[in-house]
C-alpha cells in the first residue's frame, strides 16, 4: 500500500471576518496535492481573493490555520511565503522598468542570489526573452501579465497562486495563459487559481472548489463533478412534426421544439432508472415514428448556475 502523501497545502478552519465587514469567508477546510490545479469558481464578492490573499500573508486570519509544505503561513511565514508566488488581479508594475529588472530585482526581494540562467529560463518558458530589454510602458496588455507571471516564478515557487488569470483578457490570450499554466503544471508547480469563468475551470483545472457568499460549496474532481451532479438529455427527433406533446407522454415533461421535430427529455443520472425505455415505448404506442436519438450531459455551467441559485434559495427561506 502506498503512503498517503502529506497535502502542500493544508487548510483548517480559515475564516476571515473584515473590520466592520461582512464575514468574507467562513470556516474553510481544504487540502491540495502537490502539482495539482484547482480552480477556485465563484461570482465576484464570493471570497476567493480573500481566501488567496490570506494564504499568501497579505490579510490576516480572524481564525484557523493554514501551512504550506508544512509551514504555517502565521508562525512560519517566510519559510511559507518562499514556497509561494502569487499572480496578482491587478498589474502592479512599475512602468518605466525593464523586463530583465523587474524580474530580476522581484528574485532579490527574496534575499535569493541573482542568477542569470534562471532569469533567462523563466523568461523564455513566458516568450518574453525577446522583450527582455523593453521598458514595461512599451508592452502590451497580454506581455504585461506575462511579466506578473514571470515576476511571481522568479523565486521557484512549489506554489502557484493565480487571481482572476484572465479577467478582462481576449480570448487568444487566455489560451496562452491556460497553456502557461498547463506547462507550469507539467513542471511540478502546483497552482490555485481563481476565476469566475466557468469555461476557465473546465478547460484546466483537475479540481474544482465552488465558493459563494463565503462558503466552499464543494471540492471535486473535475470529471467526477460533471457526472455525479450532472443531468442528461435524450433529443428525440421525429420523422413527421407532432403538433402537441400527446396527452399519454404528460409524465414525462418533454419539452417540443417549435417546429414540433424533435422532443426532449430530461433525465437525472443519478436515480436508478432513466425512464428511457418505458419513455420509448410510450412513443411508439403513441404513433410518433422516431429518426434519431441524441443525448447530452450538462455542462458544468449548468451545475454551477443550479449551485449559486441554490444557495440563493437556502438564504432566501
Ligand atoms: P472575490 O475574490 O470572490 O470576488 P473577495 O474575497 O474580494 O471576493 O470579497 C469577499 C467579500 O469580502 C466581499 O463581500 C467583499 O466586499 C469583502 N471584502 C473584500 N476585501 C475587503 C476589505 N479589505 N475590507 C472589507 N471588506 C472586504
Amino acid at each position: 500500500m502506498q503512503a498517503p502523501t502529506r497535502p502542500i497545502v493544508d487548510i483548517r478552519g480559515l475564516t476571515k471576518t473584515y473590520d466592520n465587514g461582512p464575514t468574507a469567508l467562513e470556516p474553510l477546510d481544504l487540502r491540495i496535492d502537490k502539482g495539482e490545479i484547482l480552480a477556485l469558481l465563484g461570482p465576484n464578492g464570493a471570497g476567493k481573493t480573500t481566501l488567496i490573499s490570506m494564504l499568501c500573508g497579505l490579510v490576516s486570519p480572524s481564525g484557523g490555520t493554514a501551512t504550506v509544505s508544512g509551514h504555517d503561513i502565521i508562525a512560519d511565514y517566510r519559510a511559507a511565503r518562499h514556497l509561494i508566488g502569487l499572480v496578482p488581479q491587478e498589474i502592479s508594475l512599475e512602468p518605466f522598468t525593464r523586463v530583465w529588472d523587474s524580474v530580476s530585482f522581484t528574485r532579490g526581494l527574496f534575499g535569493l542570489k541573482r542568477d542569470d540562467a534562471k532569469l533567462d529560463e523563466i523568461l523564455r518558458r513566458l516568450s518574453l526573452w525577446d522583450k527582455r530589454r523593453a521598458r514595461i510602458n512599451e508592452l502590451s496588455g497580454g506581455m504585461k501579465r506575462r511579466v506578473l507571471i514571470a515576476k511571481a516564478l522568479a523565486h521557484d515557487p512549489k506554489v502557484l497562486f493565480l487571481d482572476e488569470p484572465t479577467a478582462g483578457v481576449d480570448v487568444e490570450l487566455r489560451r496562452d495563459m491556460w497553456e502557461i499554466v498547463a506547462d507550469l503544471k507539467k513542471s511540478g508547480v502546483t497552482i490555485i487559481l481563481t476565476t469566475h469563468y466557468i469555461e476557465e475551470a473546465e478547460a484546466i483545472a483537475d479540481r474544482i472548489g465552488v465558493i459563494n457568499k463565503g462558503r466552499l460549496l464543494l471540492v471535486e474532481e473535475k470529471h467526477a463533478l460533471i457526472s455525479r451532479m450532472g443531468r442528461k438529455e435524450l433529443r428525440i427527433a421525429l420523422r413527421a412534426p407532432c403538433a402537441a406533446v400527446p396527452e399519454t407522454l404528460a409524465e414525462y415533461d418533454l419539452e417540443r421544439s417549435a417546429d414540433g421535430m424533435t422532443l426532449t427529455y430530461h433525465y437525472d443520472t443519478r436515480r436508478e432508472s432513466t425512464g428511457i425505455t418505458r419513455l420509448l415505448q410510450d412513443i411508439a404506442s403513441a404513433g410518433l415514428l422516431l429518426a434519431d436519438l441524441e443525448t447530452r450531459q450538462s455542462s458544468l455551467e449548468e451545475i454551477f448556475v443550479d449551485l449559486v441559485r441554490d444557495g440563493q434559495k437556502e438564504d432566501a427561506a
